[in-house]
Parts: C-alpha cells; sequence; structure tokens
C-alpha cells in the first residue's frame, strides 16, 4: 500500500510485528519476480525505518509505479470548501498530467550509454545504496529504453517526491555490467567511481 500524502509505502517489520512506512530512497533492491506474471509482482529489498535491519517484501508493479500519481479509492482528502471528503485520484490525475504535458516525468535518471534524462519508474530501479555520510543515495537503474544499466547519484528528494528533479545529475559514464543481484558489488562499484555530472532542464 502506497500513502500518495507523504510518498511512504506501507510494509510490515518482521522483528517488530509492526507497519512501518518507508520511502523510495530506503529501498536497497528491486527484482521483477520471474515468469510472465500479470500484473508483474516485484520483491523489494528495503531498510526498516523500525529495526534498522533489512527486509524483502512483495509489491505489485502498478503499485510501485503509478501509487503515487494515481491514488486508490481508499485515498480521501476534506474539501474545505464543502466540508466532504473526496477523493484524491481526481486532484492527483490532473497535477499528473499537467506535470506530464510539460514533458516532466515523475521520476528521472541519466542513461549514461544514451546521454539522456529517462523515465525512472520505481520498478526500473535495480540497486540502491546510501552514502556513508547519508547526503545522497547512489542507485542502480534499468533504462527501458536501451536497457543498459547506468549508476546515477541522486538525493533522497530526488527519489522521494515525484516530479522533482535534482538540477544536476551525478553519473558514471558508460553502463554498469556487475552482477545486479548483489548489492555488496555494487557498493564497491559505487565507492571506487568517478561521477560525471550532468545539468538537467529540470529546475527545482
Ligand atoms: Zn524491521
Ligand atoms: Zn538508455
Amino acid at each position: 500500500m502506497f500513502d500518495p500524502i507523504r510518498n511512504r509505502f506501507r510494509f510490515r517489520c518482521p522483528a517488530t510485528e509492526r507497519p512501518v512506512d518507508a520511502p523510495l530512497s530506503s529501498f536497497r533492491l528491486v527484482e521483477r519476480l520471474p515468469g510472465p506474471g500479470h500484473p508483474a509482482v516485484h520483491r523489494v529489498v528495503f531498510a526498516c525505518p523500525a529495526c534498522g535491519d533489512d527486509h524483502a517484501s512483495l509489491v505489485p508493479e502498478d503499485e510501485l509505479d503509478c501509487g503515487a500519481v494515481r491514488p486508490g479509492p481508499e485515498h480521501v482528502f476534506v474539501n474545505l470548501q464543502t466540508g466532504r471528503s473526496e477523493p484524491l485520484a481526481d486532484e492527483f490525475a490532473d497535477t499528473a498530467q499537467r506535470e506530464l504535458r510539460r514533458g516532466n516525468w515523475p521520476w528521472t535518471f541519466y542513461c549514461a550509454p544514451e546521454h539522456q534524462v529517462r523515465p525512472g519508474y520505481p520498478s526500473r530501479l535495480r540497486l540502491l545504496s546510501p552514502t556513508p555520510d547519508r547526503s545522497l543515495v547512489g542507485v542502480a537503474v534499468h533504462c527501458s529504453t536501451c536497457a543498459a544499466v547506468s549508476i546515477n547519484l541522486v538525493s533522497y528528494r530526488h527519489l522521494d517526491q515525484p516530479f522533482f528533479h535534482d538540477p544536476v545529475v551525478r553519473y558514471v559514464d558508460g553502463s554498469f555490467d556487475g552482477p545486479l543481484a548483489s548489492l555488496e558489488r555494487f557498493r564497491d562499484e559505487l565507492w571506487s567511481s568517478r561521477f560525471d555530472e550532468e545539468r538537467t532542464d529540470f529546475g527545482a
């Protein structure tokens, strides 16, 4: 379940047996379950905000990618003019359409082999790792246009606030060809990398 007001995914912590709300930036690994399953389901490993351990959870692709821009009917807000509870979905659909018409995707990343900013929906993320000082997050993203995997260094807000994009993206030149299942290998690659910078068209 995704909370579109706070931009948090609702998971369950097996250690405390309580629900926890985790932002996209707390994800560590996203992998699509094998098979032709429809709708597609992804296994998400996230850093638990309650106990600090990593936990795995299954999330349908639709919820992963569309929860932030197309809230379900259970999400309502109180209209201050009418005093009535109204569905959030209409409000969000309007905003999303306006942004998309401007060519602004909810999430983007810099595809290094193509030298282009591309849409980077959460289901396209593969591995995430925060910098040691926790100021930025390294992400490996699978490009839906050219299928290459690029490494970017982005702000927490870039991940956690749909339609916000860092004005400057940092990326590793070339495609990441390490084994995607290994978070350790990704971390090694990340911290031994030199990042180039590219200014995007997106202001804050
Ligand atoms: Zn936990
Ligand atoms: Zn690409």
